[in-house]
């Protein structure tokens, strides 16, 4: 119900097959990733093997299942998709990895939240291209091994910190996506707009991608808001003026806050006068997940420098107290 919630919405999906890159040329921004899986990708061509293991990794709604999909195309090579939490017993990712072909591309989604005994199994598949099968039960029971087509496998996670180490060590190319500049971002809609149709002038599309949170997934969902907003109060076209209504309409501020975010500063600020304050009191305070504020709510605040992550807990800054309005209620120790 967040507008500006950087995971995906049921009713982004059928836009989204109209928008979402399809080559690394289309892929805007994030020019250090691109270029590296540029060389990786026609290298690994060049030599007619399957691409090393990828591990992506960024905050939500960054692209890096687009990413996964433009490196199966690229390398010309199918892509099955899966996900951590889907993969509940060692045998569904054994069912998987048998019925890969040579060099395909296995996308695990969230795969952080791997339970431990199908991470093993992983383990051998991505290091040898093996995995052992139990046969049986009881004193009867052998294992035998299986060989694996050599396939690339691309995981995503939100946080890389959350991955045990021994996963971690096995993927040969790691990428880092980073927030998206309004420059990007102003790319994005633009293009986005031109493939729905929507009339969006450069102007138009830079007041939206400014208020995306570098995000996007954000922008392309706001960029449909205001196309209703412009449709129904203008005469269809998107302006700086008609996106700046619209998006004030949606309580998206200036620079792309909401009241999830001002509940979150108000009450470091309020409650824990300013901070530190450690994430689980917060997430008290607040009544939300642990995950959801340190996936979803703090990455974006810390980027803008409105919060501050300390090895004591959590601190707004001075800006944070500017934009909101917010007012100290001790004085600051020196
Ligand atoms: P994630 O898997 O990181 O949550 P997605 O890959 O699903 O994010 O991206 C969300 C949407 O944002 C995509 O559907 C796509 O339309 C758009 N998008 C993501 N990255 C880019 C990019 N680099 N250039 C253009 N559009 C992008």
């Amino acid at each position: 119900d967040r507008i500006i919630s950087p995971q995906a919405a049921t009713d982004d999906g059928m836009l989204d097959r109209a928008i979402r890159p399809r080559t690394l040329a289309d892929y805007v921004g994030q020019p250090a990733v691109r270029d590296q899986m540029e060389i990786f990708i026609g290298a690994a061509r060049a030599r007619a093997e399957a691409l090393d293991h990828v591990l992506i990794f960024g905050p939500p709604g960054l692209g890096k299942t687009t990413l996964a999909h433009i490196i199966a195309q690229e390398m010309q090579v199918n892509l099955r998709q899966t996900s951590g939490p889907v993969l509940e017993k060692p045998g569904d990712l054994a069912a998987l990895l048998t019925n890969l072909e040579e060099g395909d591309v296995l996308f695990v989604d969230e795969i952080h939240r791997l339970s431990p005994v199908v991470e093993e199994v992983l383990y051998p598949a991505m290091e040898d291209y093996q995995i052992d099968i139990m046969i049986g039960e009881g004193p009867a029971a052998r294992s035998i091994k299986l060989d694996l087509p050599p396939f690339t496998l691309i995981g995503a996670t939100t946080r890389a910190g959350l991955l045990t180490s021994p996963l971690r060590d096995r993927f040969g190319i790691v990428q880092r996506l980073e927030y998206y500049s309004a420059t990007d971002l102003t790319t994005i809609v633009e293009r986005s707009a031109r493939l729905l149709g929507i009339a969006a002038d450069t102007a138009g599309a830079a007041e939206i991608a400014r208020r995306s949170r570098g995000t996007p997934r954000i922008a392309n969902r706001l960029l449909r808001r205001v196309r209703d907003y412009a449709e129904v109060r203008a005469d269809g076209h998107i302006d700086a003026a008609v996106a700046d209504r619209a998006l004030e309409m949606l309580k998206v501020d200036a620079q792309g806050f909401d009241h999830m975010d001002r509940r979150l500063l108000e009450a470091v600020i309020e409650k824990f006068d300013g901070g530190p304050v450690g994430v689980e009191s917060l997430a008290a305070a607040i009544g939300e997940e642990r995950g959801t504020i340190e996936d979803v709510l703090e990455p974006y605040l810390i980027q803008q420098g409105f919060l501050m992550r300390t090895p004591r807990g959590r601190m707004a800054t001075q800006a944070a107290y500017d934009h909101f309005g917010l007012r100290r209620r001790t004085p600051v120790e020196p």
